[in-house]
């Protein structure tokens, strides 16, 4: 179910898109948590089951960004992240089942078991691996590679940005707004006073952002920093929202073409820590506490750092009477019989460290 599309038809007759995901993802509530919080009205949409092998909020990105690939006769994709990245992970896994070939321009990031497996996970779907000490060194690898794939295939690889946060991408959640707007008509929840959203390379906040607007619903967007300001800024959001209003309503003359000021929806700041992937203690009680009162899994970079925001306004009686909405962004499939049998050693020698070194101290798994 693809929401956008029913309300504008022309953008499914010439958007480039292709069925990645399982739509709509489901909206429940946390009763229990809400009751320690002092919420009476707590809600999650768990877009962690948005892919059946691996879910997230990527796949979303993912269906519109590699339906472009496709459409524009693309035989490799090549993205960008940190060593773990859930972006490039999915990218790798959804180009192999699309045919196409992945390459990753990776970065240096605090160990965790998850990025082990991330890479154990990507290595398994055939993606090409590069690790860069800096993005100065990423930036000039990836021309490099460019020009040589040019060579040698007659074509440059499609490029996705990190994070998949290109106006392509974040249609996916402005279609997300759609469907999550058809599941309150529906009865499925009431509508939130207040959504609050990991804002990593703020795709998933703008596409949010647009649609709420679009549908000019009175919910709140909280998107919470768990990276630089670089790329969670509230300049970056309103940019994406405006470009993205553009792109959409040159296809379809009834989306409406909208400028988005900066302070529409101002980031969070205070509860990223040290650094991006450096799990906090905030986070990791907030991780704990979803998982005994929930049973549903966080995670200490984007998830666990979002949920304790939305902890911290709770405590501070700001969210008294209100109706919550925690969007839920991390991947909830288990993957791990797909890499027992993967062996670290076949990755390129630079990533062999995530495996040989210890991962940070509050990473408990
Ligand atoms: C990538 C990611 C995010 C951040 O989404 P952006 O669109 O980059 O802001 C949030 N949560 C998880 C689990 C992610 O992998």
């Amino acid at each position: 179910m693809i929401a956008l599309f029913d309300k504008y038809p022309d953008l499914r007759n010439r958007l480039p898109y292709v069925a990645l995901g399982q739509f709509p993802t489901p909206v429940s509530r946390l009763a229990r948590l809400g009751e320690r919080l002092g919420i009476e009205h707590l809600y999650t949409k768990n877009d962690g089951l948005s892919g059946s092998e691996f879910g997230g909020n990527k796949i979303r990105k993912l269906e519109f960004l590699l339906g472009d690939a496709l459409r524009q006769g693309a035989a490799e994709v090549l993205t960008f992240g940190c060593a773990g990245s859930n972006h490039a992970m999915a990218t790798a896994i959804c180009a192999r089942r699309v045919g196409l070939k992945s390459i990753s321009m990776l970065l240096p990031q605090p160990n965790a078991h998850y990025v082990r497996r991330n890479l154990l996970m990507s290595h398994a779907n055939g993606a090409e691996l590069h690790l860069y000490p800096t993005l100065k060194s990423c930036e000039e690898g990836t021309a490099a590679l460019l020009e040589q794939r040019e060579q040698a295939t007659g074509a440059k690889p499609y490029v996705i940005p990190a994070g998949g946060s290109a106006p392509l991408g974040v249609v996916g959640f402005v279609n997300a707004a759609f469907e999550l707007a058809h599941q309150i008509a529906r009865g499925d929840m009431p509508q939130p006073d207040v959504l609050y959203v990991a804002a990593g390379t703020v795709g998933t906040a703008a596409g949010l952002v647009l649609g709420l607007r679009v549908l000019d619903m009175q919910t709140r967007l909280i998107p919470v920093r768990v990276t630089v300001p670089r790329f969670a800024n509230n300049r970056r959001i309103a940019e994406l929202c405006t470009e993205t209003s553009a792109l959409l309503h040159d296809i379809a003359a009834g989306f409406p073409e909208l400028e988005i000021g900066p302070d529409h929806a101002p980031i969070r700041e205070g509860f990223l820590g040290e650094a991006y992937a450096r799990f906090t203690r905030e986070a990791m009680e907030a991780v704990g506490m979803a998982k005994e009162l929930e049973g549903v899994k966080l995670e200490g970079t984007y998830t666990g750092k979002t949920m304790s925001a939305l902890i911290a306004d709770a405590r501070e009686g700001k969210l008294e009477g209100k109706t919550v909405l925690f969007w839920n962004t991390h991947n909830a499939r288990d993957f791990a019989s797909a890499i027992a049998e993967v062996d670290y050693h076949g990755l390129p020698r630079p990533f062999h460290r995530f495996f040989e070194e210890p991962v940070q101290q509050l990473d408990r798994e």
